[in-house]
């Protein structure tokens, strides 16, 4: 078997999959703010959530390559991967830093599907998007450190067994450098419910509504032990680690914004051929068309520039230009064409039984997380142009 024979593979076993989740299942959960575990246990039990673990850890031992793949169809098949994706890009934190026992401990549950690690706390809510100025602490105390701090937009932490913590460990002022100072942990979220001052573990999660069905949280740290040995890789180098994380994270949701952006494009192609208004297929006016066929040229050069990204990521080097790249344009082909589907449906496209009111909201999301469009630029400015920093 070829490469693309394999890709073309994982192409038709996700479709398959996910053609048994239909548009009602989604619209229910929507509905309910309800989690879609079904969904992700289905993918689980396929193995796709398992895709980038090592085969002999059991995993299928893909490369981040093919990972976005799986992540682009589930979008294009009108799924919503958000549910699950994080357990995806934690993984070659994990897997990249991680120790040997570490890895021995928790990859074979994570394959098997028995430990979920869905959860990413490193957002909070005075830092922003300036990440070393984080507050969360993480003190050493024999072997053991205790938490405090809190976390905001900590999606699925209410699904999730384990959380991968960014917290400082050096005060800011102590630190060798402004990058160091910041720790990775591994958390085990299934002993430590509920606040200490009431008798719990010291972690407290606290759902918050947003405008689509994400399950993100806010997570309270009050005191909260951890075994030292939780700690990924060396004291104080986890903004590194981390760094290096984030652009998996942004070459795989970068393909699932060029899947959204695929699905966006296959409806109102469908809906334009189909809807006859004047006596004639709406898609016959090229005030119709135009739209169409500009947002399928964005979102192909959008799909060239992630599969570029994810091959400089898997031969090993750097692609923070590439992933942020990546990440930019699928973000708004993916953006423009939820507008552009939006404006071919007429008033159909704000009914909740087409979809595309749902996908509408969900696309959203990615011009700002996980990181926004204006800060990729500063660091295009900054790092390719050379030009002086902004911030
Ligand atoms: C639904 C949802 C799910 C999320 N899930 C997670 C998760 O699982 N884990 C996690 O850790 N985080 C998560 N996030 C957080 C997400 O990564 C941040 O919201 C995102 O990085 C933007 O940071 P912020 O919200 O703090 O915006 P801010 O940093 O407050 O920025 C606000 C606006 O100002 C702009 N801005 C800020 N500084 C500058 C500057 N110097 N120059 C120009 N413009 C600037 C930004 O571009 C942005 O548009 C999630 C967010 C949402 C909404």
């Amino acid at each position: 078997m070829t490469q693309s024979d394999d890709i073309a593979e994982i192409r038709r076993s996700v479709q398959a999959l996910c053609a048994e989740f239909p548009g009602e299942y989604w619209r229910e959960k929507d509905r309910e703010r309800a989690y879609p575990g079904e969904f992700v246990d289905a993918l689980t039990k396929a193995g796709f959530l398992a895709a980038l673990i090592p085969e002999e850890f059991g995993g299928s031992g893909l490369k981040l390559d093919a990972a976005a793949v799986i992540m682009e169809e589930i979008q294009s098949s009108g799924c919503n991967g958000a549910s699950a994706h994080a357990q995806m890009y934690i993984m070659n934190t994990l897997l990249r830093y991680g120790s040997p026992e570490q890895k021995a401990a928790y990859l074979p549950k994570i394959a098997a599907g028995s430990l979920r690690l869905q959860a990413f706390g490193v957002s909070e809510p005075t830092s922003g998007t300036d990440t070393l100025s984080l507050r969360t602490v993480a003190v050493r105390d024999g072997d053991q450190y205790i938490i405090n701090g809190q976390k905001i937009w900590t999606s699925r932490a209410e699904h999730s067994d384990l959380m991968l913590l960014l917290a400082r460990t050096t005060p800011r002022e102590q630190a060798a450098s402004k990058t160091e100072g910041l720790s990775i942990f591994l958390v085990d979220m299934r002993a430590a419910s509920g606040a200490k001052s009431e008798g719990g573990g010291g972690l407290t999660i606290k759902p918050i509504r947003t405008m689509m069905n994400h399950s993100t949280t806010e997570v309270f740290f009050d005191d909260l032990r951890i075994p030292a040995s939780s700690l990924i890789g060396e004291e104080g180098k986890g903004f590194r680690y981390i760094l290096s994380g984030m652009n998996a994270e942004r070459i795989l949701i970068a393909a699932e914004c060029v899947g959204d952006a695929k699905w966006f494009i296959e409806k109102a192609t469908a809906y334009a051929k189909d809807r006859s208004v004047f006596a004639r297929p709406i898609g016959q006016n090229q005030g119709v068309q135009f739209p169409i066929a500009r947002c399928y040229a964005q979102m192909r050069a959008a799909e060239l520039m992630v599969h570029h990204a994810a091959q400089v990521y898997d031969a090993g080097g750097n692609p923070g230009a590439e992933a942020n790249m990546a990440k930019l344009l699928a973000s708004e082909a993916s953006w423009a064409a939820a507008d552009m589907c939006v404006q071919t449906f007429g008033g159909f496209g704000f009914a909740e039984e087409y979809d595309v009111e749902r996908k509408f909201r969900e696309a959203r999301l990615y011009t700002v997380a996980p990181i926004s469009t204006n800060l990729i630029l500063s660091y295009l400015a900054e790092h390719v142009l050379g030009l002086p920093r902004s911030y």
